[in-house]
């Protein structure tokens, strides 16, 4: 029987970590989870993403990011990246539940774990960087509006002091190292990939028991490459690897790509017919599209015995869209363009094996060329590395988007909007 009062949460504020919170929940409903799965997302994540996430979860909420901007302390910690997690803090404003588990998007279940709701709030896991700390990425709490209320007051006025959620969280729930060791959850609900290797031997007797895996640290799952063919995960200089990571990457890669990369492939598809019927209506009275260019929907035929065809799902800027192929003729053979992900589409790029990727005029990128009169299917039986291109940086908003974000009453009181901002800009008026 499912119990609608509670369920697991997790946050993503960008398509690369939704791409987490996706394998995170399959994973839950792969363990037959009886907890309803609900996420938080900001308006960065793109229309498609959103999509994905709402056939996995039984809730997908809106929320306003909420970022500590504190440079210093993040610095520190050597992650700029993680003010954007007091956005975290929106968990408990879930109060259609009264209990919840909050599980990062960088986190993979192994088992069923729905006994964690026996807990109280506020119970965690201890941080292998700082046992007295809590790791503040498997968490039981209770969604509660004054709760909430009172942790933004204390952002506010004490901060954090790691510049995340994580300090934050340690120093509002002081007590939990002391108090009361039912709220000390096992090591093994929330086993961090660091740990495996700073202590191998209890790696090696524990480890078979672990119950989540916890890809903490700025290399996470989506920043490598997978071999689709070997099932294996590859490395670059830019990620290292110990063996015993390994079986927990792939696992998490293998879950990847056989059920969430075909289910974005599906809305991708749908989204894309959607556009296109869009543009159609639009169009009607257009008798010419642009000259030399053939507007298509994702995902484009790879037509290579065509000679001299542009197809592209180039928008009306000439931009290509992620994942748009475009089939053009170069010094007499073809060549298969994967053009550079845009913000409308993080989804992964699959390139044929052992070919070199090469920087166009266009911005896009060549992997490799092919010979004339190969086949779709030969093709596509070539391809066999994945990757999930990274995230682009956002836009600052337009003072107009800010103005009218205010107007709305979506206040940024933690950042732009903080009081001493405010005063100051009185003060530039007063002056
Ligand atoms: N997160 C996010 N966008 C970001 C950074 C973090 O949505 O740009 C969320 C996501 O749920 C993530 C959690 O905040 O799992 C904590 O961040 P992260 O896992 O990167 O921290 P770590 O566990 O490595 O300390
Ligand atoms: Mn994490």
């Amino acid at each position: 029987m499912p119990v609608t009062d509670q369920a697991f949460v997790t946050l993503g504020t960008n398509d690369a970590y939704c791409h987490g919170a996706l394998v995170l929940g399959q994973s839950l409903r792969n363990h037959r989870t009886s907890r309803m799965l609900a996420i938080l997302i900001t308006p960065q994540v793109s229309r498609v993403m959103r999509a994905g996430l709402s056939n996995v979860f039984d809730t997908v909420v809106d929320v306003d990011e909420i970022d500590s901007k504190d440079a210093v302390r993040l610095a520190l910690l050597k992650r700029p990246e993680l003010g954007v997690t007091f956005t975290k803090l929106h968990c408990w404003t879930l109060t259609q539940y009264n209990k919840c588990v909050f599980m990062d998007a960088d986190t993979l279940v192994l088992c069923n774990v729905d006994e964690l709701f026996d807990r109280e709030e506020f119970s965690a896991a201890p941080d292998s960087g700082w046992p007295d700390c809590f790791n503040s990425g498997v968490f039981v709490f209770r969604p509660s509006l004054k709760t909430f209320e009172l942790l933004l007051k204390f952002a506010n006025e004490c901060g954090s002091f790691d510049g995340g959620d994580q300090g934050l969280l340690n120093m509002f729930f002081s007590d939990w190292a002391t108090m009361d060791i039912s709220k000390h959850l096992p090591f093994l609900y929330n086993l961090s990939s660091s740990a495996i290797y700073t202590y191998a031997p209890a790696f090696r007797y524990f480890g078979k028991d672990a119950k989540v895996v916890h890809f903490l640290g700025s290399a996470k799952p989506w920043s490598y490459k997978y071999n689709l063919e070997t099932k294996t995960v590859i490395e670059d200089c830019s990620t290292s690897l110990s063996e015993s990571q390994r079986p927990f990457l792939e696992l998490w890669w293998e879950m990847y790509s056989s059920s969430i990369l075909p289910l974005l492939e599906k809305c991708q598809e749908s989204h894309a017919s959607e556009h296109q019927k869009e543009e159609l209506d639009l169009s009607e009275n257009q008798t010419e599209f642009e000259e030399g260019s053939l507007v298509s929907s994702y995902p484009l035929p790879m037509s290579v015995n065509t000679e001299c065809v542009t197809e592209t799902t180039a928008d009306s800027c000439g931009k290509f869209s992620a994942n748009s192929q475009l089939v053009q003729k170069v010094d007499g053979s073809h060549a298969i363009i994967v053009a550079e992900p845009s913000q409308s589409s993080t989804l992964p790029t699959v390139q044929p094996a052992l070919q070199h990727a090469e920087e166009t005029v266009d911005g896009g990128f060549y992997f490799g060329t092919c010979e004339k009169g190969k086949t779709q299917e030969e093709l596509t039986s070539s391809i066999s590395e994945l990757s999930i291109p990274p995230e682009p940086e956002p836009e600052p908003p337009s003072a107009e988007d800010q103005r009218r974000k205010w107007e709305e009453g979506h206040i940024d009181y933690l950042g732009k909007d903080a009081f001493e901002n405010i005063q100051k800009k009185l003060d530039s008026f007063l002056l």
